[in-house]
């Protein structure tokens, strides 16, 4: 859909189109500051994402006269935009809404993909658990799954259009198909059966929505087509903590998952996510997450601080001292940080096996291991995305390793 529109930067644009997220309160708070600022400036705003599905009222309250486009209703954009005009040409017309029960047809709208080489797929969205402390299943409902046919072409196509990465997105991947005839490991077994040179790098799975499925799983990620990551977002090592945050796991299932995942791919890579804080959380709570820690060294951990969010149970939990959280989310970040070097530093001097995907930022080409370890090659020659090669690990610097051809 070319409706002759061209991205250009904030400072320039007669229309933004703002894509919210409702996750963090810091987060919410920047976009209403800009949201209102823009109203200020008399600008044609049109909100769309999370928001508006949860927080229109504060989104309204800021600025009345923005458009809101509902989270599954991205392909009425275009009717949005022609009221847009309308507006820019002077006709004295309301703001519009538009707000779609369902995200069917979604998934094959034509978008521009930030690299060339990488595409996004997002196979699902919603989720059915209902973690007290969660926002974000309020705003996307319950789990709808894409079907696997439209899921397939999409990536045929990205593969046509020269990508050589896949990143399979959705709130919880392991949920896919939940709602119908298939799961996440046959979706993936169709997914490697593409023909081309491209990896797939499959995203953050919940730890009680994978158990159910491990064993094919494991099966279906010995495709060499697939990245050797396991991104299992924990959110706390104490079970007291988790069952109120309404997990659905254990940390005995977590840890179940991590070691059958790490005996079948010993080189693999692991992420996990942690909420500091959260209400109830006391000493002994937050040394089971420290200690966890020390036991499984993951390769990133995404820590944030829990800040309560309108809409969920946790809301009326008692909040614990905020100077208490902040020092807990230091002390975990410093334990993290130095667990990162240390692993980091194992890894130079090896030589490696690398899947170039796109091209490095500064300069050169950026690869990744088979567990999906990032390796820059300055010097990558006639090398280009999509090719293998083999690479001695010169030196790891915060964010990459760098790497060259042997
Ligand atoms: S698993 Fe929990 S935190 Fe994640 S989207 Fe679902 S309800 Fe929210």
């Amino acid at each position: 859909m070319d409706l002759g529109h061209r991205l250009v930067s904030e400072r320039e644009a007669k229309v933004i189109i703002c894509n919210t997220c409702t996750v963090k309160d810091t987060t919410e708070q920047k976009i209403l500051h800009k949201i209102k600022e823009w109203g200020l400036q008399g600008r044609e705003v049109i909100v769309t994402g999370c928001m508006p599905q949860v927080q229109l009222d504060e989104i309204l309250e800021n600025n009345p006269e923005v458009h809101v486009l509902g989270m599954n209703s991205l392909l009425k954009l275009g009717v949005i935009l022609n009221r847009v005009h309308e507006r820019l040409e002077g006709y004295s017309l309301r703001p519009m809404s538009v707000f779609e029960d369902s995200p069917e047809g979604l998934l094959n709208v034509p978008r521009k993909r930030f690299s060339p080489n990488i595409h996004i797929c997002q196979i699902s969205q919603g989720c059915n658990n209902r973690c007290s402390y969660c926002i974000v299943t309020l705003a996307r409902g319950p789990l709808y799954s894409f079907d696997a046919d439209s899921i397939v072409t999409d990536i045929e196509q990205a593969v046509y259009e020269g990508c050589s990465e896949v990143w399979l997105t959705s709130q919880d991947n392991a949920q896919y198909g939940m709602d119908k005839e298939i799961h996440l490991p046959a979706l993936l077994e169709r997914i490697t059966a593409i023909p081309g040179d491209f990896r797939v790098r499959v995203g953050m799975m919940n730890p009680a929505s994978t158990l159910g499925i491990l064993d094919e799983l494991l099966r279906a990620y010995s495709s060499e087509k697939v990245y050797k990551v396991l991104h299992l977002p924990i959110q706390s090592a104490s079970d007291k903590i988790l069952e109120k945050m309404r997990r659905k796991h254990t940390m005995e299932q977590a840890n179940f998952i991590v070691e059958k995942f790490r005996n079948a791919f010993p080189e693999s890579t692991l992420f996990t996510d942690i909420i500091v804080g959260f209400p109830g959380e006391d000493e002994e709570d937050f040394e089971l997450t420290l200690d966890w820690i020390r036991t499984y060294h993951p390769d990133k951990v995404n820590i944030s601080r829990y800040t309560p969010r309108p809409h969920t149970e946790a809301l009326q939990f008692r909040n614990i001292d905020t100077r208490i959280v902040v020092e807990r989310s230091g002390k975990l970040h410093r334990l993290c940080n130095q667990i990162k070097l240390g692993k980091k530093e194992d890894m130079v001097g090896r030589e490696v096996e690398v899947f170039i995907s796109q091209k490095a930022k500064v300069k050169g080409l950026m690869s990744r291991t088979d567990s999906y370890k990032p390796v820059v090659i300055p010097k990558a020659g006639e090398l280009c995305p999509g090719q293998r090669c083999r690479v001695k690990i010169e030196e790891a610097t915060p964010g990459y390793f760098i790497g060259h051809p042997v």
